[in-house]
């Protein structure tokens, strides 16, 4: 038995990976209001579910922002280095990672190995993630996940980025009469040009990989893959990336014991 967890305590979201050699389970639940018992449940019911008793769990890596507050965990690892590891895990030979999450956006340029070689992050307000598209979704009356579902339409220009900003664009479009739709696609290609403008900046990008959240907007997705004109993968997993990479190094030390 090798069994190892990662956590990852996100800012929307709190994901966990089990791992038993090749055998793996996972679990994704809010994160609420608290980072310490949204990691403690999560690990708790999905050993629960999965069957393992916990005194066999031998490590425990936590990443996301709520990572330090997992004081039972052997190593907090940063948010970038896991999800590098879990996105090339889950995509081989990837060279970009974009990752859109609840309060945050990251490029990750990585070498064949999977290792970090340079990244660009914005965690600095919530223009452009998953916490601006959460709101414009509420102005517009839709559910976050029905957004990507929408039938396409012709964007409509939206300049505003900071979040408050463009909910009051949103809702006065609103009322000029403009389509809920148009709106929309305007919202998705704004957050692809800005995420692609980060791509650009590290250089050359080839096989690039997508995930967090906001991967599951289909909408999202294409617009990257038309301003950056290449195939853009996203894994089914999108969204388990940075557990996954937490739960792999919790392989890795248990090899190095
Ligand atoms: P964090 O790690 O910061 O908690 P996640 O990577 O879990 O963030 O992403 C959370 C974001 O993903 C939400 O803010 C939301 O915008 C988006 N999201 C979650 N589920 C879906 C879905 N089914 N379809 C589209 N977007 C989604």
């Amino acid at each position: 038995m090798s069994l190892v967890a990662g956590i990852d305590v996100g800012s929307t979201s709190t994901k966990a990976v089990l791992l038993n050699g090749s055998e793996n389970h996972h679990l994704i639940r809010p994160t609420g209001w608290s980072p310490r018992d949204a990691g403690t449940a999560i690990l708790e019911d999905l050993l629960k579910i999965s069957g393992f008793p916990k005194d066999q769990l031998k490590k425990i890596v936590a990443t996301g922002y709520g990572r330090v507050s997992l004081t039972f965990s052997d190593k907090a690892v940063t948010e970038i280095t896991c999800h590098a590891r879990g996105a090339a895990y889950l995509v081989p030979e990837l060279d970009t990672i974009i990752d859109i999450g609840g309060q945050d956006s990251k490029v990750i340029k990585v070498n064949s190995f999977g290792q970090v070689l340079d990244f660009f992050m914005n965690d600095k307000c919530a223009a452009g993630t998953g916490r601006f598209l959460q709101i414009m979704a509420n102005a517009l009356g839709f559910d976050v996940s029905d957004l990507g579902n929408l039938p396409p339409e012709e964007p409509v220009t939206i300049s505003n980025m900071c979040t408050v900003f463009a909910e009051s664009e949103v809702i006065g479009l609103l009322a000029q009469g403009v389509s809920k739709n148009a709106m929309v696609a305007g919202l998705h290609q704004a957050i692809a040009r800005r995420i692609s403008s980060m791509v650009r900046k590290l250089g050359n990008y080839d096989r690039i990989v997508f995930t967090g959240g906001v991967a599951l907007n289909r909408g999202v997705h294409q617009c990257l893959e038309n301003e950056l004109s290449k195939n853009v993968y996203v894994p089914e997993k999108c969204q388990l990336a940075g557990a996954l990479g937490a739960a792999l190094i919790a392989q890795d030390l248990l090899r190095k014991d």
